[in-house]
């Protein structure tokens, strides 16, 4: 069968990669894709938000199954927009993307199914918000109602940086209109946790645990980013954790959308912060994570295709997704300045040296081809990700593979997975 994905980052690689390893699958189509996508997959230039381009496609090429990748055309519907032409796609509809696209959505939801979250208050006024923040004092967490690139999120320790964050949002309106309306949340301590699933709108099936580390430097410094890496598995999630946030989270987070008249067929993705051994949930994902698809992909032992028609097709109980029991590291290499400001068409080199090391494999994530060779073409550039028998040896593959690769201005993290190894250790 011919399968599409779309989108063209590091996420959309390993599902490509996975992809390929299918019994089902005799050609792969990517939209937009990267350079190093191209290696397994035609890439095609269509914008992940073009429907219209994107089904013509489908309908020329006679492709069965299409795969998305990143959220926004999620929340701008594609999934129903295929639906109707009668094509499988594994997403969910805009309405059950609304638990990312929106937050107050997602926290509403959340607060009339009794689902663990921060307590919060929604403004549309500044000055009601700006009352609000003075009253609760800090530390305390703004947020942006809509889609803002993963920058819509502030955690202020202080009140002034609670206001000058309000101001940014409601009055200078930063994000536009995704900055319409603005949750004031309470700051919630403990030890963050991501946690995805495969439903098909009533089975679910839990994914391995994954964590990102999302501030750009070392032991969690600067700014955020999309992520500078991640691991698989997660020791923070224990067997026990992973029933609680199963009985807690994933099943009336889905029972109550379908209570609701939504079907949720796709990938749900709970970010977590775990305090006491119990899960409160920080946001909703309505797709794989990335860099966290990219290590929990490289430890998937069915094939996804089988995982992906069963969604579609609403029997995901009949599936057994089964998993590696090594542990799996990606090591994000990024563009001089990320996530500021940072130039691209910068050539990369080593890339063969970093795929010949054992059990490495490098997730092309803003890549191009320039002049013949490979260049950047974003701020995450590469993921170079690693299986092993645990995360000690994934991530000393991981790195002896990184250090093969070069571009002018490159960056990377150099403690990736250390926060897991000094749980497997203990
Ligand atoms: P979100 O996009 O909602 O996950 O927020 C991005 C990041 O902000 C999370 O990964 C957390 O590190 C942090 N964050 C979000 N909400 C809270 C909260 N209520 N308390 C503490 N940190 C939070």
């Amino acid at each position: 069968m011919k399968v599409l994905v779309i989108g063209g980052g590091g996420r959309e690689h390993a599902i490509v990669w996975k992809l390929a390893q299918s019994r089902h699958v005799d050609k792969i189509y990517c939209a937009p894709g990267n350079a190093g996508i191209a290696e397994t997959a035609e890439c095609i230039d269509i914008s992940v938000n073009d429907f219209d381009e994107l089904i013509n496609l489908v309908r020329y090429e006679w492709i069965d199954l299409t795969i998305v990748g990143p959220e926004e055309p999620l929340s701008r519907g594609i999934a129903d927009a295929f639906a109707r032409d009668g094509r499988k796609i594994v997403g969910p509809v805009k309405a059950a993307a609304q638990l990312e696209a929106s937050k107050v959505f997602s926290k509403e939801f959340m607060r009339r199914h009794r689902i663990p979250s921060a307590d919060y208050k929604v403004f549309t006024s500044y000055l009601h918000a700006e009352d609000y923040v003075r009253m609760k004092g800090a530390p305390i967490v703004i947020k942006a109602d809509g889609l803002a690139a993963g920058k819509g999120v502030i955690v202020a320790d202080t009140t002034d940086e609670a206001i000058a964050a309000l101001k940014r949002i409601m009055k200078d309106r930063e994000f536009g209109d995704a900055g319409n309306r603005v949750i004031v949340e309470e700051c919630l301590k403990g030890e963050e946790a991501s946690f995805m699933v495969f439903t098909d709108g009533s089975t679910i099936v839990p994914m391995v645990s994954s964590q990102d580390h999302k501030r750009v430097f070392d032991d969690d410094k600067g700014p955020n980013t999309g992520g500078m890496g991640a691991y698989s598995p997660a020791p923070v999630i224990t067997p026990e954790l992973e029933a609680l946030v199963m009985e807690k989270v994933m099943q009336p987070t889905i029972d109550g959308l379908r209570e609701e008249g939504i079907k949720y067929k796709g990938v749900l993705y709970a970010g977590l912060m775990i305090k006491d051994g119990k899960p409160s949930v920080l946001e909703f994902n309505c797709r794989l994570g990335d860099p966290e698809t990219q290590p929990v992909l490289a430890r998937l032992n069915t094939d996804l295709v089988d995982i992906a028609l069963a969604i579609c097709d609403e029997r995901l109980s009949d599936v057994k997704v089964e998993w590696k029991k090594d542990a799996s590291v990606c090591v994000v290499l990024a563009s001089g300045g990320y996530p500021g400001k940072y130039e691209k068409g910068k050539v990369i080199s080593g890339l063969e040296k970093a795929n010949g090391v054992d059990n490495v494999f490098v997730f092309h994530a803003g890549t191009e081809f320039n002049n013949g060779q490979i260049a950047t073409s974003g701020g995450r550039v590469l993921g170079v990700t690693a299986t092993g028998r645990n995360i000690k040896n994934a991530q000393e593959q991981a790195y002896k593979a990184v250090r093969q690769i070069q571009f002018d201005g490159m960056h990377y993290r150099k403690d990736i997975a250390n926060r897991a190894l000094e749980k497997e250790t203990e």
